[in-house]
């Protein structure tokens, strides 16, 4: 069997009890002058009968970067990072720029996060995902951006043989995660949902989409991010941007590194801890770093957590022992697929496929907090101490 690279050497130097541990934490986050934690939205919901979630109030949005310096533009000198924040793609976006003063360039670029939400939404019914599953079993022509995502989808559901699967909508659709109306669904409704998936039935002929089965549906849910982000960097380059950070809800892509020449610090969030609360902080130049997780979207019903990482093949969430996978890699469509596929393979079949792609590496943390290290990631990205 593989012997995957973990952090128990770290661990005892830099962990050796819980009070040493806090204090490496601590001592990192003060240090550290751009700290991004990774994670997305982590909506809990309780409010208890035997099928509902144990609340049914959606917590307050964390906020999701710990960027020490972002004031306004009239505050400062020409060198200060200007940040905006603003909810969009049901999460918290914000974008940093370190070599640009003027904001019209990130409001330009939230426009084009808008308008790819408006193009890739399962929900919202003017996309043209929403019309796709509307439409697909007559067949429906798609946009080439809508295209060349479903492409990828499609190519991470078929190197993970389903294990991830852009046709999950059916499923999706019914426990809901991440709104207001997740619950868990009966066994009937998921056997039934189950019978309308697999990425196999879905045809892409030139920009046409056909579904081959009725009642299917497509959930870019778990790549569009990433494809959005890589359409925000090519917009901030086009701008002449050269030192920005993207963030998407956690999903982080960095656009060179700083003006100084030093790296970008971002942090892997402690799992189910406040996003201050990091686990390794990294250093990143020009990289996607992005994050699945149990502890991002869930909910408990009967004290049993139910996280939004389903198994195409059960219909229920993946129990496997990983609690988070982070993937490093230069286009954040590829970290987004790759983190939920390895988090669906689990540690040693996604370590597997981590280990096969060139310029990618990945951390597992499983349950007990350890870390695994993909090949080359300890030789390729600098853990910050
Ligand atoms: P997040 O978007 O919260 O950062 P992920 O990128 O891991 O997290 O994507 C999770 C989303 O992907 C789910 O909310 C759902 O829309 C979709 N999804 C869940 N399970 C799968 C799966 N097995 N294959 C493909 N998509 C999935
Ligand atoms: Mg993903």
């Amino acid at each position: 069997m593989r012997k995957y690279r973990t952090i128990k050497t770290l661990k005892r130097k830099n962990y050796k009890s819980n009070q040493d541990h806090k204090t490496f934490l601590e001592k990192s986050v003060i240090r550290c002058c751009t700290l991004i934690t990774l994670g997305t939205v982590m909506i809990t919901l309780s409010s208890c009968s035997e099928n509902t979630p144990s609340e049914d109030s959606v917590k307050p949005t964390p906020t999701v970067t710990e960027i020490e310096a972002t004031p306004t533009v009239t505050e400062l000198e020409a060198t200060t990072p200007i940040s905006k924040t603003s909810f969009k793609l049901n999460t918290v976006v914000s974008i940093t720029l370190y070599d640009s003063q003027d904001e019209s360039i990130i409001d330009e670029a939230f426009q084009l996060c808008d308008y790819y939400e408006n193009l890739l939404s399962r929900t919202k019914k003017e996309s043209e995902i929403y019309k796709l599953n509307e439409e697909g079993h007559n067949s429906y022509t798609i946009s080439d951006e809508t295209k060349e995502l479903l492409t990828a989808g499609f190519h991470y559901s078929q190197l993970s043989n389903g294990a991830f699967d852009l046709t999950l909508e059916p499923l999706t659709s019914l426990w809901n995660f991440g709104t207001k109306e997740a619950r868990l669904p009966s066994q009937e409704e998921i056997e039934e949902a189950l019978t309308h998936i697999g990425y196999q039935y879905l045809k892409i002929d030139g920009n046409t989409v056909t579904f081959d089965k009725e009642g299917m549906g497509v959930d870019l849910g778990a790549i569009a991010k990433g494809y959005i982000a890589d359409k925000m960097k090519e917009f901030l380059i086009s701008k002449g941007v050269n030192s920005a950070i993207i963030n998407l809800g956690g999903n982080i892509l960095c656009v060179g590194d700083k003006p100084d020449g030093s790296a970008f610090l971002v942090g892997i969030q402690k799992p189910f801890k406040d996003r201050n609360e990091t686990i390794a902080v990294m250093e990143i130049r020009d990289l996607s770093v992005v994050s699945s997780g149990i502890y991002e979207r869930f909910f408990t019903v009967d004290g049993k957590n139910y996280h939004h990482i389903l198994n195409p093949a059960t219909g229920y969430p993946y129990e496997n022992d990983l609690t988070s996978v982070t993937i490093i890699s230069k286009d954040s469509v590829d970290g987004d697929a790759l983190s939920t596929t390895c988090f669906a393979l689990g540690l040693e079949e996604g370590m597997k496929l981590i280990n096969s792609l060139p310029d990618t590496y990945a951390v597992f943390i499983t349950s007990d907090y350890e870390l695994h290290y993909s090949d080359g990631f300890i030789e390729n990205i600098k853990i910050v101490e």
